[in-house]
């Protein structure tokens, strides 16, 4: 009895992955798809309705379309790819979300709201992931030690969003991809659900409210800036010399500082778009006066900000090497080093360790789960 049960269980499942993710199509593309069944291409325009504004999650609720149509469609695609794992809420409003992939991997997503003086809601911030795990291995970083899982698919980077808004009854009004995963090492996908999310008939979010943070593919870097709508770029710094950056960030010796700045400041001058620094202060390796010095240098380059990241600790991780000495600067050098560069005209912004209580910081609670 129970395997005729798990039996079908698996058929389910199989056929199921072999459905495509019907939000993996640009609207062009959707519209070819369309057509390559028989069908009219003003479906697409229904069809583009139903996912992104009425935010439908199955095909017999796409009651503008024929039924046989729905039919069709549902024997081919498959509309949502994530189910909530887990969801843990931070003394602060955070809230950390693990979500369930099909295939059984994880991926977390982080709701910031931002409340003005009166305490009501007046921005709120989703942080997306765009892999599972990640390649490029920071010391500092717990999704570095969970290594590469795979890339997400467009519908996986956008189903975040949607499933968040569901879940919380909120508009999310600003994105920064700043959670699992190398965005530029997934850039194909990556590139596609910003552009969905930003397309004239999905209207999910304008390209100004969207943040992407990398750690320095500088070519990658490039390509974005002469992309059609480009986002807002963070660059993850974390240190003023290759020395000090190839020991904390290996992609570093493939993308020196010199590369690095040359293509941050290409991005500049395409897009006009400020850039931001990430600088995490590690106590005795990147907080003296002389790394204040330097990093002025590199911010005065373009139009810029520094944000100062208080390092999470990762020692849950049972890190080695360089990792196992990395420890966080405290918060009084982080003002006084803070300080000085506001002193020299550039502008600094001290980050709050949110949701620290959570394990919010990039991969901690994927990684407490899978421990
Ligand atoms: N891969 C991209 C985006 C994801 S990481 C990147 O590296 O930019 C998002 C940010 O979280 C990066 O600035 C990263 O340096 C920071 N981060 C990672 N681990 C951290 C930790 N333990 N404490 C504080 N910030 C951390
Ligand atoms: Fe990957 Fe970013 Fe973490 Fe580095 S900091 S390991 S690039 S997610």
């Amino acid at each position: 009895m129970f395997e005729l049960k798990q039996r079908e269980l698996d058929k389910i499942k199989s056929s199921v992955h072999k459905k495509k993710y019907i939000k993996n199509y640009s609207f062009d593309e959707l519209s070819a798809e369309l057509q390559q069944i028989g069908e009219e291409t003003y479906r697409a325009s229904q069809i583009f309705d139903s996912l992104y504004f009425n935010r439908l999650e199955t095909f017999s609720e796409m009651s503008t379309l024929p039924k046989d149509l729905r039919v069709r469609l549902s024997q081919i695609y498959t509309i949502g790819s994530l189910q909530i794992g887990k969801k843990r809420t931070s003394q602060d409003g955070s809230i950390k979300y693990l979500f369930d992939l099909d295939d059984g991997k994880n991926i977390e997503a982080v709701y910031m709201p931002w409340t003005d003086e009166e305490g009501l809601l007046d921005r709120s911030t989703l942080c997306i992931s765009s892999m599972a795990g990640c390649p490029v291995g920071c010391a500092f970083c717990a999704t570095g030690t969970l290594g590469f899982k795979r890339n997400l698919t467009p519908t996986e980077i956008i189903d975040q969003i949607f499933l968040v808004e569901k879940d919380l009854k909120v508009k999310i009004n600003n994105i920064v991809v700043m959670g699992m995963g190398e965005p530029l090492l997934n850039y194909e996908n990556v590139l596609k659900a910003l552009n969905l999310m930003t397309d004239e008939k999905s209207k999910i979010i304008s390209r100004r409210k969207i943040t992407l943070s990398t750690s320095g593919i500088a070519p990658r870097i490039r390509q974005l800036a002469d992309s059609p709508n480009p986002p807002k770029l963070a660059i993850s710094l974390h240190a003023t010399t290759n020395g000090q950056r190839n020991l904390i960030m290996p992609i570093s010796k493939s993308f020196d500082l010199t590369k690095l700045m040359d293509s941050v400041e290409y991005y500049y001058r395409q897009t006009k778009i400020p850039i931001t620094y990430e600088y995490i202060l590690f106590d005795g390796l990147n907080d003296t006066d002389m790394d204040a010095e330097r990093l002025r240098r590199i911010a005065l380059r373009v139009p810029s900000r520094v944000n100062f990241i208080p390092y999470n600790d990762i020692s849950f991780t049972n890190p080695q090497g360089i990792a196992k000495e990395l420890k966080p600067t405290p918060m009084e050098r982080i003002y006084e080093f803070a300080e000085i560069l506001r002193k020299q005209g550039v502008a600094v912004i001290v980050r709050d360790t949110y949701g620290s209580d959570i394990e919010a910081a990039c991969g901690q609670l994927a990684l407490s789960e899978e421990n």
